[in-house]
């Protein structure tokens, strides 16, 4: 017999559920129509496959599919991307994170040169990038700052996952150099919470069980966190991964990255329950912030 503890924030991000909720739509009201989201959906196969299931296919560029509509995932699509999709007579439903949608904004706005922290290749950066009609450097490494004019002053983005101990230690290496910038923080605190509810849970049980893939940057970064607490992590899909070993355990935290569902998570919880898991009555918070 073990217990069971709930993360208090765990799942879908609410970019994420928006997205989702847009295609599930998109599906019950277009029976007839070619149907396709620009990229996975989400970093999880389940999800994509459920949706692909129901008619929802995953394109990359236009000439990849038939005119029909097209879903842009949360993560947004460059700015070229998108008319390409338009020209060729794709009808767009943007299904953008209004985050990462502000920090696009801010992007075309912008008058002087930008330096962006986040990481190079992700489709976030990519996109929200090509908004930019002036020069940037991408900062992702401590080596990229040794682009850096210092006699230019500069404006930043920030890529919304942007891991806020980095952030800060690239603060310090500019000032310590004197480039003048001008900060906004619009890390979005999905991750960051998701990441504290980790914490608290490997202080409360000996095994934690991170659900999710590690096609997902946020949920490989739960399962680190809580290796690096010390207790015993497992990433697992579903129940189908979960062994007998990995249930000798007193106490088991169930946590989950931002790509997956709450049926997903409900699945798990059955699972453990069946097996002599009691779920405690002061566990589980909300998913989707
Ligand atoms: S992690 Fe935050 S910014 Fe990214 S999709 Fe989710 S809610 Fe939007």
């Amino acid at each position: 017999m073990f217990n069971i503890h709930l993360a208090s924030v765990y799942g879908f991000c609410r970019g994420v559920q928006v997205a989702c909720s847009l295609a599930q739509k998109m599906i019950d009201e277009n029976p007839d129509k070619n149907l396709y989201s620009i990229g996975k959906l989400v970093h999880n196969d389940k999800v994509v496959s459920s949706f692909a299931s129901q008619g929802l296919n995953v394109i990359n560029r236009p000439e990849d599919g038939q005119p029909g509509i097209a879903l842009i995932r949360a993560h947004g699509i460059t700015r070229e991307l998108r008319a390409e999709f338009e020209q060729k007579g794709y009808t767009l439903i943007d299904g953008t994170c209004r985050i990462v949608f502000a920090n696009q904004m801010r992007c075309s706005e912008e008058k002087k040169p930008v330096l962006y922290f986040g990481i190079r290749n992700h489709a976030e950066t990519v996109a929200t990038v090509s908004y930019l009609n002036v020069p940037y450097h991408v900062i992702e490494n401590e080596e990229d700052l040794n682009q850096i004019d210092p006699s230019l002053s500069y404006d930043c983005v920030i890529q919304t996952t942007f891991s806020s101990e980095k952030l800060a230690r690239f603060k310090k290496i500019l000032s310590d150099r004197g480039v003048d910038v001008k900060y906004t923080n619009n890390i979005c605190m999905a991750s960051t919470r998701r990441r504290q509810a980790v914490s608290v849970l490997s202080r409360q049980c000996d095994t934690v069980f991170v659900i999710g893939e590690p096609q997902s940057a946020n949920t490989t970064a739960l399962y680190n966190l809580a290796l690096s607490c010390g207790v015993k992590a497992f990433m697992i899909d579903g129940p189908e991964s979960i062994s007998d070993e990995m249930l000798d355990a007193h106490d088991i935290g169930i946590c989950a990255g931002a790509s997956v569902s709450p049926k997903q998570v409900s699945e798990v919880i059955s699972f453990l329950e069946s097996r002599g898991g009691i779920l405690l009555p002061s566990s589980g918070g909300n998913s989707a912030s």
